[in-house]
């Protein structure tokens, strides 16, 4: 695909680095390291000479810059607390460990998949294994010289790191569900599997202004948050009984939230790939570079407002015009989870199960491969809310199945505040973070469990360790921000700024920062106990936590 020539209808009055307005000098020194050298060339350093002369032979912007094209960031430094965040210089906070993260396009994993995840966790990671929002898995305590002996495990098995993290297309959520559900709008599989085989590792498309967050399904629960992805292809039906995706560009949270926008465009299922090319390539191309904090789609997407976003599209990028097509059917329920026993298309049964917070680890991902081996499965799949379903359970194994998951704490009925709770990171492994999530929101859990054994409705809490919003802050119903507060014996201790009554689906909404509503982490489960209770006395029939 070529980049298009400087035109004088998209100039803005000041240069934000967009290539295709001539501006090809970088303006900040991310650019300038991706200028420098292609993130994907680093792949090829740290198999000949990282691996071999150890962590201290690492070039810095390597370091921080290029190895996040294979999902590979230093973790944090233990015992450094939240409020040194923003003033130690990033090799203060730089541990000689690495995260991890294994791109899981789809959430879709076969038993031997699972299993070499499991031992790369056991025999590297210190048997760490989060289930991310995103559905991928991350590993932590990585060292360096690991890193080819990982890839080559992940890869015998069709996995790999590749643009898990880094200014590229990251992985490609997918609703775990596709082929099964028997109430779909259409499989996704294929277009999904395609994406990958044609953007992911391709130079043309690894320098980006920034991250690029992909969505393509047919779920009728709308599990792949598509309102919040940079681009999202969402199952749409014509009333001709055809079926296709419906385009949204522009969503994305962390410190301006904005839900993506519809093109109001009908694509078919084999126009996904150039029009996810178009799309990937009007970012690259227009994309904002000065900033960092710009460099989002959606930035461009706001500026330009649909129409002109999808005229460029349709005349520079793919050369033909689209059809328009008809929005997205309100999703299926109150909840996008897939949790709990449900049938299948097919006579079989799909069972989902709920870690605490996505917090698994290696022995416990055998366990899970095991149990739906001998339960006549092949196939598990990871969420978007930290969760895992296992596909293709024969109608008389499903009791003992389940039976055998509870047995290991993986609950199938679990409470609504173990089933919607999730929390990013946090300060135990990411250097960005002030303060601590996974433990907390564990806690809060068990708390609330206790305190309030019969609550049922639904009730998302997104915890996360920082502005960042990588647990989604802006669209729980109670989204909590970590910071620094003071408490009550004037001290600053571990803390969250709550957002309340976010949501997504037909009337969605930003959670309401309520100024000076704070909360300290100790005090977190008190706080969250009134709110429920209040909202409980006070709901009236059909009202849900955001009215
Ligand atoms: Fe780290 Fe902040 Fe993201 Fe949590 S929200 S994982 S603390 S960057």
């Amino acid at each position: 695909m070529s980049t298009p020539a400087t035109s004088r209808h998209h100039k803005r009055p000041r240069g934000e680095g967009q290539w295709a307005l001539g501006y090809r000098e970088p303006l900040n020194k991310n650019e300038e390291n991706k200028k420098n050298d292609d993130g994907l060339n680093v792949r090829q350093r740290i198999i000949d000479i990282y691996s071999k002369r150890g962590f201290d032979s690492i070039d810095p912007a390597d370091l921080r810059g290029r190895m996040r094209w294979y999902g590979l960031y230093t973790q944090r430094k233990p015992g450094i607390d939240g409020g040194k965040t923003a003033i130690l210089e990033p090799e203060e906070l730089d541990d000689r460990y690495f995260m991890l993260r294994v791109r899981i396009d789809g959430g879709q994993l076969s038993i031997p998949q699972l299993r070499v995840i499991a031992d790369i966790s056991n025999d590297y990671g210190r048997g760490t294994a989060d289930l991310t929002d995103r559905q991928n898995v991350q590993l932590h305590w990585i060292e360096i010289e690991s890193v080819p002996d990982i890839w080559e495990r992940l890869e015998a098995v069709g996995l790999s790191t590749t643009e898990a993290c880094g200014d590229t297309p990251r992985v490609i959520l997918g609703c775990p569900l596709a082929g099964i559900d028997t109430d779909e709008v259409l499989d996704a599989s294929e277009e999904i599997r395609l994406l990958n085989e044609r953007f992911i590792g391709d130079p043309a498309f690894s320098n980006l202004p920034r991250k690029f967050k992909s969505a393509v399904s047919g779920c009728p629960s709308h599990c792949t948050v598509h309102e919040i992805n940079d681009v999202a292809f969402v199952g749409v039906e014509l009333p001709s009984g055809e079926k296709g995706y419906d385009l949204w560009v522009g969503g994305g949270l962390s410190t301006n939230p904005m839900f993506g926008k519809r093109l109001g465009v009908f694509v078919r299922p084999e126009q996904v790939g150039d029009v996810y090319g178009g799309v990937i390539g009007i970012f690259r191309d227009y994309g904002y570079r000065r900033l960092r904090h710009r460099a989002r789609i959606k930035f461009l997407v706001n500026d330009w407002g649909v129409e002109k976003f999808r005229e460029v599209l349709e005349t520079e990028y793919l050369k033909e015009a689209l059809p328009d097509g008809p929005a997205p059917e309100a999703p299926r329920g109150s909840r996008r989870d897939h949790v709990g026993v449900h049938p299948q298309k097919d006579g079989n049964f799909y069972v989902g199960f709920a870690p605490k917070v996505g917090r698994l680890d290696g022995d416990k991902l055998h366990v899970i491969a095991d149990i739906a081996e001998r339960h006549g499965s092949g196939r598990v799949r990871t969420t978007v809310e930290q969760k895992m379903v296992v596909l293709d359970v024969p109608p008389d194994q499903v009791d003992s199945l389940v039976a055998e998951l509870e047995a290991n704490d993986l609950q199938v009925n679990p409470s609504t505040f173990r089933r919607q709770t999730m929390a990013c990171t946090g300060i135990e492994f990411c250097k960005l973070a002030i303060v601590e999530t996974k433990a907390t929101a564990a806690n809060l859990i068990d708390e609330l469990e206790r305190r309030l054994p019969d609550f049922a409705e639904p009730l998302t809490i997104n915890v996360n360790g920082c502005p960042n919003s990588c647990a989604r802050i802006q669209v729980a119903d109670i989204g909590l921000k970590g910071q620094l507060v003071v408490d009550e014996n004037g001290e600053q201790v571990e803390g969250y700024q709550i957002h309340l009554g976010g949501s997504l689906g037909v009337n969605p909404g930003f959670g309401r920062k309520v100024r000076g509503l704070k909360t300290t982490a100790e005090a977190l489960p008190d706080y969250v106990e009134r709110v429920v209770k209040h909202y409980d006395a006070q709901k009236k029939e059909g009202e849900s936590f955001a009215d």
